[in-house]
């Protein structure tokens, strides 16, 4: 061993080295009894204000699983002076903890009263917890501070910032800090790809993919799965094909956020085999599970859903409340009541999972479905959500489908006692008197919208086309190819015509069936007519059209797109409020019931 005959240095050198031993012991340190251990160590060498040792113990205290946030605040108030590592350490640990605004006191603490300045961390983590909280005038005022400390160029603190304005909806924002960053890494990519695809613009999101090819930026997991929430919104299956054969060249296959992601994605596509194919070639959790058991499930294979949930017990995963969403869903939609009530009961009887409002959606669904009203009735009345208008519509819907004119009324009083009744609503109960041949129900429907002004939701459909995801409303123009679409729309209908298809001209006036898109406008070019015949102007011969739209579809564009299936001999995927249309022949997989 080194020795000085100065033993003022000796003992440096002996202090640095217990220093040092300390510090090694800390970082393999994986509790906070034996931190407390390491701690009174520390204190007995008197080395409490090494700045390393404190900032280190602090640190585990704060961030770490196994520390604890109240004493790492205890050890902050004992610091004399901290410095920018401890005060990023107690802003980190508190903005990722359940009280996140405490992060922001501690920063506004560190600015009016420290003299250390704050660094990159502190601006990201003080971000994460406005970004948690939906502070935006916080994020606003730290932006400030980013740019007077000379921080705005830096890239994980614009990331921070990108997260931040985007979880507060400022998307916008977001994206203008992120077109102004001086360099991005694939981390900020990711934050303005997920940014947008949480916000809902899944449009931009799938944009942003063919930005990153420009500048030639490669792809990770995080990446893919962004996306891919995208496609899944969007039902993008072409787009959706292609990140799965990027997932595959990178090896990402075997990771299960990549591979669940891409799963959902083929199962809200309605390409159940794409996503078998991925489950059969990964590791799976309990997503995995659930995404098989759901997909087969709003498809209405309710055989296949038991299946895949029975699968899931045998590999011993718990089932967890949305595989019973799945599986009770795919037993309605497959009319299997026995086998629905069945497993409704041994959800909490065997399996301690307690159903909600959703799983006594699908048994309401599933009584009525089955034309069972008055048990559909019973269940609600058995169900602690007898206040919410959720079960009601539901119960509603059923009337119509069976022209029940007593329960359809039941439901909308007790829709009407709770001040929920929508358009949506009013369109169903006329719908039920119009095939109950009760014209003055009718007539009553229609003035009780005209009286209380009651709101529409816009409708609006989305196809994609190579790779390019368009969006129409009802009679829209606005699309650039405008022109050519309502040219091809009327050759369209004639062929459908010839094929045997009747224009339902006097659905808004309630005959037949009609959607709230009926009420928005009388004309019949309803958003997804104009998809179809923008679809099937731009894909060669054979191809499937798939379509995602926001509202139920209507009577009359359901019969259109059944005739236009056979007339052009086409799959035609829609994918409304509710549920999956597959045209096919001429016919539809709901079997005109939805
Ligand atoms: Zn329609
Ligand atoms: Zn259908």
């Amino acid at each position: 061993m080194f020795h000085s005959d100065n033993p003022l240095s000796n003992m440096m050198v002996l202090e640095t080295s217990k220093a040092n031993a300390i510090l090694t012991v800390l970082q393999g340190c994986n509790n906070l009894t034996r931190l407390k251990k390491i701690q009174a160590h520390v204190i007995v060498n008197g080395l409490q204000n090494h700045p390393a040792i404190s900032n280190s113990i602090l640190n585990f205290c704060a961030v770490s699983i196994s520390g604890s946030l109240p004493y790492a605040q205890h050890l902050f108030k004992h610091i004399l002076n901290p410095q920018t590592q401890a005060w990023n350490s107690i802003i980190r640990g508190l903005a990722q903890s359940p009280s996140p605004v405490q992060a922001i006191f501690y920063y506004n603490r560190m600015l009016f009263d420290s003299v250390s300045g704050p660094d990159t961390f502190t601006f990201s983590f003080t971000l994460k917890a406005c970004e948690r909280i939906k502070a935006l005038k916080k994020c606003e005022e730290v932006h400030g501070s980013i740019i007077r400390t000379g921080y705005e160029r830096d890239v994980v603190v614009c990331t921070g910032l990108v997260r931040c304005y985007g979880g507060n909806g400022c998307i916008e924002i977001a994206r203008m800090v992120f077109d102004n960053m001086p360099e991005r890494d694939l981390v900020a990519w990711n934050a303005m790809i997920s940014c947008y695809s949480q916000a809902g613009y899944h449009q931009e999101a799938l944009r942003i993919y063919d930005y990153m090819r420009n500048e030639n930026v490669g792809v990770d997991g995080f990446t893919l799965v962004g996306l891919l929430s995208s496609c899944s919104h969007v039902g993008a299956l072409n787009m959706g094909v292609k990140l799965h054969r990027i997932a595959s060249e990178k090896g990402l296959l075997r990771n299960v956020f990549v591979g669940n992601a891409l799963i959902d994605m083929y199962a809200k596509c309605g390409n159940l085999d794409g996503a078998l194919e991925v489950f059969n070639g990964m590791p799976r959790d309990a997503f995995t599970w659930n995404s098989m058991i759901v997909g087969f499930g709003v498809h209405g294979f309710g055989d296949e859903a038991i299946y895949f949930f029975n699968q899931m017990l045998e590999a011993g995963v718990r089932p967890n409340s949305i595989a019973f969403l799945g599986l009770l869903c795919g037993c309605s939609h497959q009319g299997l009541v026995e086998e629905g009530v069945e497993f409704f009961h041994q959800m909490s009887s065997k399996f301690n999972v307690k159903p909600g409002i959703k799983h006594y959606g699908c048994m309401v669904d599933m009584y009525g479905r089955a034309g069972k009203l008055e048990k559909a009735l019973e269940i609600i009345g058995d169900s602690p959500w007898q206040d919410d208008p959720v079960l009601w519509r539901i119960l509603l819907s059923s009337s119509k489908i069976h022209k029940n004119v007593v329960i359809g009324e039941i439901a909308i009083r007790n829709l009407s006692q709770l001040g929920a009744v929508n358009a949506g609503d009013c369109v169903l109960l006329a719908t039920i008197y119009a095939g109950a041949n009760d014209e003055q129900g009718v007539a009553r429907m229609r003035k009780l919208i005209k009286k209380q002004g009651i709101k529409t939701t816009p409708g609006w459909s989305w196809i994609e086309v190579s790779d390019q995801v368009h969006r129409f409303v009802v009679d829209d123009k606005s699309h650039p190819d405008s022109g050519m679409i309502y040219q091809k729309l009327g050759e369209v209908t004639h062929k459908a015509t010839m094929a045997g298809y009747v224009e339902d001209k006097s659905q808004f006036i309630f005959h037949g069936s009609c959607s709230e898109e009926c009420l928005e406008s009388s004309s019949t070019y309803h958003s997804e007519k104009l998809a179809i015949a923008f679809g099937l102007a731009k894909t060669p011969e054979g191809t499937s059209l798939r379509i995602v739209k926001n509202l139920r579809v209507c009577r009359d564009c359901h019969e259109f797109t059944k005739f236009v299936s056979r007339a052009f001999n086409r799959d035609i995927i829609v994918r409304d409020r509710l549920r999956f249309h597959h045209f096919k022949g001429g016919l539809c997989s709901c079997r005109d019931y939805w």
